[in-house]
């Protein structure tokens, strides 16, 4: 079976065709710039050269048809025919509290899906796009959602509700939803494969950070709290977001500067976080050379950032009363060995015995960089969303056959 996996933003579209019976990656790509004539799609074929091609794309089934086209195309595809694909999953944002896991496209699900446009309006009507694209593309192909909210509908109320007048929750949904779930739940499970433990007995504390940035309690394979709350922008410091700060801020600076609501969460954002403080870049590769380099502000915001994700660790290592593993992941998380260390070394209270050497070995594989005999793991685990996406996809198309 192939299925297509599609991440529809406002303006791109991302994809990955897998073999899911060999379970490879046959071609992916992204299409940017959607609504301008000169759109342009970057296909990477398996065994074959990368193709790019500008072209005007005006809408997402054009992005769509696009996709299509090259994946059949003589010299550039890996298929013969659009009937190859058997099925489509999409990455949803937002499920709130109607998804707890993922489901077939029907109807409802995509009535469902508008419902929620309010709480992610800048995420699900581009989904819902690109949805109605394979819709008008591939008429009856099974098509799947996969949200990133729907990991963390196991949380308690004590952890997602937010002490402000429960009316706000009744009639507004207020509460906490949390983010990166397919990642969260995706590292947990091969965090329990390496440390060959069930993960119905493991206390983890896993950290997806990338551009955004969320880490998650995860308790017996279930998650009890999360850091990004009704919407990515609480939790950690990331890249140009702040993560946690007083409310109170808001409505005082709004009044010093005099802005608007759109423009103080523009400034949230889009313009805090390490390109905030450092004033050099929001991406911590930067960030991490200005530090070496000796850049003082640069060296503040790698400290704030590390700080902030360590008080988040010990937080959630109180909530469940312990913690057997540490996982990072996602683009920092991954890639980031500076970064990992500032963490973990000022976990030694909590019985981590970080690996100097073993933390600067090796990219993209699942690691320990704990020594052996620590009494908390710590572990580097690369996130695959897509697979995912693709995984969940398949079940939900052969349970429906069956
Ligand atoms: P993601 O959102 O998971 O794709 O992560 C993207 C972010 O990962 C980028 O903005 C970079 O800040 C970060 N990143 C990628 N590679 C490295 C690296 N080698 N060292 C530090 N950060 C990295």
């Amino acid at each position: 079976m192939n299925i297509l996996v599609i991440n529809a933003g406002s303006s791109s579209v991302k994809y990955q065709l897998y073999d899911m019976e060999n379970a490879t990656v046959l071609a992916k790509g992204r299409v940017e710039r959607i609504g301008m004539d000169t759109a342009i799609l970057m296909h990477e074929p398996a065994g074959k050269p990368d193709f790019h091609k500008v072209d005007e794309i005006l809408e997402h089934t054009t992005a769509i048809r696009r996709v299509l086209d090259v994946l059949v195309h003589p010299e550039h595809g890996v298929l013969t025919a659009i009937s190859q694909i058997d099925a489509v999953g999409h990455r949803v944002v937002h499920g709130g509290e109607s998804f707890k896991s993922s489901v077939l496209v029907t109807d409802e699900v995509k009535k469902e899906i508008r419902r929620l446009f309010d709480l992610a309006p800048l995420h699900n009507p581009a989904h819902m796009l690109g949805i109605s694209a394979v819709d008008a593309n591939m008429p009856g192909v099974p098509q799947a959602v996969v949200f990133d909210t729907a990991f963390h509908q196991t949380m308690p109320a004590k952890a997602y509700l937010y002490p402000v007048p429960m009316a706000l929750y009744r009639k507004h949904k207020v509460r906490r939803y949390g983010f990166h779930g397919t990642s969260h739940k995706y590292v947990s499970e091969r965090a329990a494969a390496f440390l060959g433990r069930p993960l119905e007995q493991l206390k983890l504390i896993t950290c997806h950070i990338g551009n955004g940035a969320s880490c998650a309690a995860v308790w017996g394979g279930q998650s009890v709290d999360t850091s990004m709350g009704m919407t990515p922008l609480e939790g950690l410091m990331m890249g140009t977001r702040s993560g946690d700060l007083d409310p109170a801020i808001v409505p005082y600076v709004m009044g010093k500067e005099d802005l608007t609501i759109g423009e103080v969460s523009s400034m949230l954002n889009k313009h805090s976080g390490l390109q905030a403080i450092s004033g050099i870049s929001s991406d911590m590769r930067e960030i991490v050379e200005a530090v070496e380099a000796g850049d003082k502000n640069a060296t503040l915001a790698f400290e704030m950032y590390a700080y902030r994700l360590r008080k988040y660790i010990g937080a959630y290592a109180a909530a469940m009363n312990g913690v057997d593993a540490i996982v990072f992941t996602a683009g920092v998380g991954e890639n980031s060995a500076p970064l990992r260390k500032a963490v973990c070394e000022g976990l030694s209270f909590l019985g981590v015995d970080f690996d100097e050497e073993a933390n600067l070995l090796g990219r993209g594989i699942e690691k320990r960089i704990t020594k052996r005999g620590s009494k908390v793991e710590a572990l580097v685990i690369p996130t695959n969303e897509e697979w995912v996406i693709a995984q969940d996809t398949y079940s939900l198309v052969q349970s429906q056959s069956d």
